[in-house]
């Protein structure tokens, strides 16, 4: 698979003891997850995933599927996540998982990170499929 924004070969990874394969672009540091991973690892990405409504179709490809990604941006931040409608794959670019966690601390300090308040952009277990996400992912680049 080629990484959608330098078109380098993706590098296949192990991690989380093992169990988990993601792909890592030797480049840019971007992350591949495909849903199978996904779903591996977290419950919540089981059911159907509903992409944000307000999501812009881009120039680069699903490195799966060669079809155009999504892009929106995660939750109270301005870090941008890229979905494929089709296999329903996500794709971080290098950094992003670490500035959305970033973020995410910076509301909790001030008291403003919205845990409970439902999103009006996103339904319940696509906001949640996401914290559950990132946190993999930080996890991961430990
Ligand atoms: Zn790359
Ligand atoms: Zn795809």
């Amino acid at each position: 698979m080629e990484c959608p924004k330098c078109k380098c070969e993706l590098e296949a990874k192990k991690a989380a003891e093992q169990k988990l394969d993601i792909d890592v672009c030797p480049e840019c540091e971007g992350i591949w997850f495909d849903k199978k991973e996904l779903e591996k690892m977290m419950p919540i990405a089981r059911k159907k995933l509903k992409l944000h409504w307000k999501a812009a179709k881009q120039d680069y490809l699903c490195p799966r599927c060669r079809v155009e990604l999504y892009e929106f941006t995660y939750p109270q931040t301005d870090v941008w996540v890229d979905m494929c409608k089709t296999c329903q794959g996500l794709w971080l670019d290098g950094g992003e998982f670490e500035a959305i966690e970033q973020a995410r601390q910076a509301l909790r300090q001030r008291g403003r990170l919205a845990e409970d308040d439902p999103y009006h952009t996103f339904s319940g277990s696509m906001r949640q499929f996401m914290t559950e996400f990132v946190e993999l992912v930080v996890k991961v680049r430990r």
